[in-house]
């Protein structure tokens, strides 16, 4: 069976990337969403997270691919637009890799 993954209904992210959370976002467009990770464990803690309701990486399919390369390059826009000097991308996968929110983001973080 092919899952809906637009909306989960008990998702935080879900919720999240469509605005019912009042998060203030550094920048949206129709495919992602970026804001502050709520525990920052870096100066700057971005998280660029996708509108569609994909659980993981690991759920990737080849037809998610622009969505994916999409996501990576708001990551390198937005740490243009703050001037950042360097920073690493990061995609927690699953529980042992550490995955605690089960919608696709990714990690934007630096010490700048
Ligand atoms: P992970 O699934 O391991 O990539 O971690 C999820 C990240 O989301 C953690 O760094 C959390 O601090 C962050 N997080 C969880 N809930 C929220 C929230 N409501 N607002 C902002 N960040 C959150
Ligand atoms: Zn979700």
């Amino acid at each position: 069976m092919i899952e809906d993954h637009a909306m989960s209904k008990d998702c935080i992210f879900c919720k999240i990337s469509s605005g019912q959370m009042n998060t203030e976002f550094v920048y949206e467009d129709d495919q992602c969403v970026v804001f502050n990770d709520i525990h920052p464990k870096a100066k700057t803690h971005l998280l660029i997270v996708a509108k569609r309701h994909l659980p993981s990486l690991a759920d990737a399919q080849d037809s998610d691919a622009e969505l994916l390369s999409h996501m990576l390059l708001v990551a390198k826009n937005v740490a243009a637009d703050k001037k950042l000097k360097g920073y690493k991308v990061q995609i927690h996968t699953g529980r042992e890799g550490g995955q605690e929110v089960f919608h696709i983001h990714y990690h934007l973080m630096s010490p700048f």
